[in-house]
């Protein structure tokens, strides 16, 4: 056997069956199907590992349907490393028995985001496409950003508490520019310096996830080699996806400017709470009831999902409740609301309703993916602006 098929293997084979994840795995609370849950994937995986199942469309659609959310993996008591399992049978895969339109529309998100050309012309053409259908992610696309004027470095003002790097990651300029502005206002104010790097590229786990590990490694090399030549106190993500990746960066290169971007990068939340002294923050009081949704990646990956509530409780007068649905995937998960579109919407319909029986002034959460999700699903339904949680502190700090 070939090493990579047993080192899948014996990830496989630490799974004990015993199914305490399968109620945490939306597409089996979704499909009640076995073979949509962990413990079923993980049973097609080894059956087609030791050849006694075949690569059919059969066997690869319930592995197709995973949305990588890792909830299996956070309450799982054998630590079966899942998606390093999943991550791994699809490389070994690529795309084979893969349907040619799902093959399509996979490779052109991907390469789409990657080239900011295409990019544009996407974003173009989703803003004309009046006819696509409702609920769905494109529909509520914020307005686009230019990253040539966040290139570059950005000094602190007043006395330097940091200097960290900013990873933009490929959805920014198309989808999440209020966020970065936020950030570019917010942390030299508070005495962080930026650098923003022009050369870095996509995180990588696009690539990843879709089996091309090649792709994903070169531009993680990138990403290393980037960051890697400037001497930062932290390397700062504001999507909780690609800040779950570059932590992993570790996991797929063992050098050690791999190991040292990985050791210093944090989500922007985690980072404010714990690097900003109390006396910096100057919050004007907002009598608002602000729900916190807190993404798979922010929790099961990063695990600092409490810094985002720790950070908005300094704000006078504001009713900081996390979501009730906490621990449940929304069902974004990047590019599967686009691919798997129909069950990233049913999967969506639980947290919905769990935030419009909340009826908050605000929804926030720390990862674009989710943001644009959940506002498709609310809209037409209440009017709730749904940001990032630093977008909301920058709004409210006053020096
Ligand atoms: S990663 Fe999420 S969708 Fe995939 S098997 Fe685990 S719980 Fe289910
Ligand atoms: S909880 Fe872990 S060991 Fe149990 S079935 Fe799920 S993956 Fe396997």
């Amino acid at each position: 056997m070939n090493p990579a098929l047993e080192s899948l293997l014996a990830d496989a084979d630490l799974c004990v069956k015993c199914g305490l994840c399968s109620p945490h795995c939306p597409t089996y609370r979704q499909t009640a199907d076995e073979n949509e849950s962990p413990r079923g994937r993980i049973a097609l995986i080894q059956g087609w590992a030791t050849g006694r199942l075949s690569l059919t469309a059969a066997l690869r659609g319930p592995l197709d349907d995973c949305l990588l959310c890792r909830n299996c993996e956070a309450v799982c008591p054998a630590k079966v490393p899942y998606s390093r399992l999943v991550d791994r049978f699809r490389a070994e895969t690529g795309q084979r028995r893969k349907p040619l339109a799902a093959r399509a529309l996979s490779s052109a998100v991907r390469k789409g985001l990657r080239h900011p050309t295409l990019a544009k012309l996407g974003r173009r053409m989703l803003d004309v496409a009046g006819h696509l259908p409702a609920g769905a992610a494109w529909k509520s696309l914020p307005p686009s950003g230019n990253p040539e004027s966040w290139y570059g470095d950005h000094p602190a003002a007043g006395d330097p508490l940091a200097h960290a790097g900013l990873f933009l990651g490929c959805t920014a300029a198309v989808a999440d520019a209020a966020t970065v502005t936020a950030i570019l206002g917010l942390l030299p104010r508070l005495g962080v310096g930026l650098s923003v790097p022009r050369n870095q590229v996509c995180c990588g786990a696009m690539d990843l996830h879709a089996g091309d590990a090649a792709t994903a490694h070169a531009l993680m090399s990138r990403n290393i080699e980037v960051f890697g030549e400037r001497p930062l106190d932290a390397v700062i993500g504001f999507a909780s996806g690609c800040s779950a990746t570059l932590l992993e960066y570790r996991c797929h290169s063992e050098t050690r400017a791999a190991e040292t971007l990985s050791s210093k990068v944090q989500d922007v939340s985690r980072f404010l709470a714990d690097r900003i002294p109390e006396e910096r923050w100057d919050l004007a009081p907002l009598e608002a009831r602000i729900l916190v949704h807190h993404p798979c990646s922010l929790r099961n990956v990063c695990k600092t999902e409490s810094s985002v509530e720790t950070l908005l409780r300094r704000i006078p007068g504001a009713e900081v409740k996390t979501l009730p649905v906490k621990g449940r995937c929304c069902g974004a998960a990047g590019s599967y609301m686009i691919e798997h579109r129909r069950m990233a919407e049913a999967i969506r319909t639980e947290t919905v309703d769990a935030i419009l029986a909340q009826s908050p002034d605000y929804l926030v959460t720390s990862n674009i993916g989710c943001a644009l999700h959940l506002r498709a699903g609310l809209q037409g339904r209440a009017d709730i602006p749904v940001i990032h949680p630093v977008q909301l502190l920058a709004r409210l700090q006053r020096v």
